[in-house]
């Protein structure tokens, strides 16, 4: 894939899914008390009980149940989406722009990306509609699993903080 794609991709999931902004934010060498004040303030937001592990999203984290304290990944609106270590993209709603009309719906006409080549793939909470992310691949590109977060690690060693419990 092309940096074009790429800058594309950014501009249209801008505010969206930026994991890398979130990390370098919030792994500020043992700087617990930012990361604890951020995920209070997301907290303080959702109207869910279950406790935030590590937010995933602007609209997206992962969860301690407080029912089961299984980690899965939920939306704002409160809709669980999977287990933590699967790719929530395969149980969101779909959207694949793959022809000239639903590309000019996203961009101006010649500007759209040839459908030959590369479609959008949008992915989409089915309970509340919120757009979660965007791929940008070849047609045939299988759906991308985008990481996973070694959120061990990431309390102990980046913010010194104890791992919250989990039930598997
Ligand atoms: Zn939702």
């Amino acid at each position: 894939m092309s940096t074009y794609t790429n800058e594309q991709v950014s501009h249209l999931v801008d505010g969206s899914l930026d994991w890398e902004t979130t990390f370098r934010m919030l792994s500020m060498p043992k700087d617990n008390s930012r990361f604890k004040q951020y995920v209070d303030a997301l907290q303080k937001k959702v109207t869910f009980k279950d406790r935030i592990v590590l937010p995933l999203g602007p609209h997206m984290y992962i969860v301690q149940s407080a029912k089961s304290k299984k980690w899965l990944i939920k939306c704002d609106c409160g809709h669980e989406f999977c287990d933590y270590r699967e790719n929530w993209k395969m149980h969101a709603s779909i959207y694949v722009r793959d022809t000239e009309e639903a590309m000019t719906e996203v961009y101006p006409r010649l500007m759209a990306p040839d459908t030959q080549w590369q479609v959008y793939r949008e992915y989409y909470c089915p309970t509340c509609g919120t757009m979660h992310d965007v791929e940008a691949p070849t047609p045939w590109y299988p759906v991308i699993h985008d990481f996973e977060p070694d959120i061990e690690s990431f309390y102990k060693d980046w913010i010194g903080m104890p791992v919250p419990e989990r039930a598997d």
